[in-house]
């Protein structure tokens, strides 16, 4: 069918300065390509942003979260209690490190793990689990008051997959900085970029020296000829650390955009029966998706597809039901609803007002 306005609102405009071009041709100049200085500095201001004492940077969120796994010495033969309610990734790390994922269903209104799940999760196996792995979905901050207990309680302990959550907070905190450890994703469509990477964030010496050696085939931290331990090649490169320093100092400027263009959304849906997505009390969501819940989902996707305005489904399959793992024992209605509902709309911080009002525009006209 075609368009019946002029209109074309991206579902995710990932944007770069001057600045951040400027940096990496002075990179480039350096020929100092690789990790390097350059990592070390936007680690170090990483770590400040989000108040840990260490920061490694990786190549991506997925091994990140592979080595936050690495470095809380979490692999073979350990069971992670993780949500079926995510990208893919999240429970790949923990597979990819040697670890069995188990799904314990999420809240219908945050899309986050539940930790009334989570505490059924860990009964059905005894009480023996090593770890819990919460998402922090769409940037909006998971239950970690309960979860922290949790963890404690059964001697696990817990990492935060805050890849969709650079900039959320919890209570006073930075989501990343309340578990063990904290992985973030720094790919375009996140809320800050690096191109391709990751960072794990910690307040424990022992966990970012493992980590960090990990991703670096194993070497000793102050001895690159020593490998203390079988590793990989995850580091970031300095090229894309140049971008990230950029990015992070923007970051807060992204974020309040997101929320003013999320908070221009609700209005919009007020008249409507569509579900808004809620921020829970005592925290910032950081919105990195703006996502609705409707049973005519892809009525409404059609609709607004049909107005020029892009949207996305996150996700059509809970992790469970993928060929990858599908495990039909998993009990998981939550997830599985929210798989049939969910739809994201445009809340990129460099929509113009233009194109705010489109969305808005578009929603009303759909649903009045
Ligand atoms: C993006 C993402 C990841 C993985 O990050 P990559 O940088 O794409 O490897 C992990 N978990 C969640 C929840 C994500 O959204």
């Amino acid at each position: 069918m075609s368009k019946q306005t002029a209109v074309d609102v991206p579902l995710v405009a990932p944007s770069l300065s001057e600045t951040a071009k400027q940096r990496v041709r002075a990179v480039l100049d350096s020929g100092d390509l690789a990790a390097g200085e350059v990592v070390r500095q936007f680690e170090r201001e990483f770590a400040d942003f989000v108040g840990t004492d260490h920061a490694v940077a990786t190549n991506n969120g997925t091994t990140a979260l592979h080595a936050a796994l690495a470095g809380l010495e979490i692999g073979a033969g350990d069971t992670v209690v993780t949500t079926p309610f995510s990208f893919i990734a999240t429970a790949n790390a923990i597979r990819l490190a040697g670890a069995d994922p188990v799904f314990a269903d999420v809240d219908l209104q945050t899309a986050n793990i539940h930790p009334d799940a989570v505490e059924r999760t860990i009964a059905a196996h005894d009480g023996d689990i090593d770890a819990i792995m919460p998402v922090h979905l769409y940037g909006c901050p998971a239950e970690m008051d309960r979860l922290r207990e949790l963890a404690a309680d059964h001697d696990a302990v817990l990492i935060e997959d805050a890849a969709q959550a650079h900039g959320a907070r919890y209570g006073g905190d930075h989501v990343g900085a309340i578990g063990d450890a904290g992985c973030f994703s720094f790919y375009p469509t996140k809320n800050m970029t690096t191109g391709e990477g990751g960072m794990v964030v910690t307040d424990d010496a022992e966990v970012a020296r493992r980590a960090r050696s990990f991703i670096n085939h194993g070497r000793a931290p102050d001895d690159g000829a020593t490998h203390e331990r079988v590793g990989h090649n995850f580091r970031l490169p300095n090229i894309a650390a140049a971008i990230g320093r950029v990015q992070l100092q923007r970051l807060p400027d992204f974020v309040a955009a997101r929320r003013d263009n999320a908070a221009a959304l609700t209005d919009a849906l007020a008249a409507t029966d569509i579900a808004a997505p809620v921020e829970p009390d005592d925290s910032y969501h950081s919105y990195h998706q703006y996502t609705v819940r409707t049973d005519d989902r892809d009525a409404l996707q059609a609709s607004l597809d049909d107005f020029g305005i892009g949207t996305g489904v996150y996700y059509p399959t809970p992790i469970h039901r993928q060929p990858a793992y599908d495990d039909q024992t998993v009990d998981a209605p939550a997830a599985e609803r929210l798989a049939d509902t969910v739809l994201s709309l445009p809340v990129h911080p460099h929509l113009s007002d233009s194109e705010l009002s489109a969305v808005t525009t578009g929603i009303d006209y759909v649903t009045g």
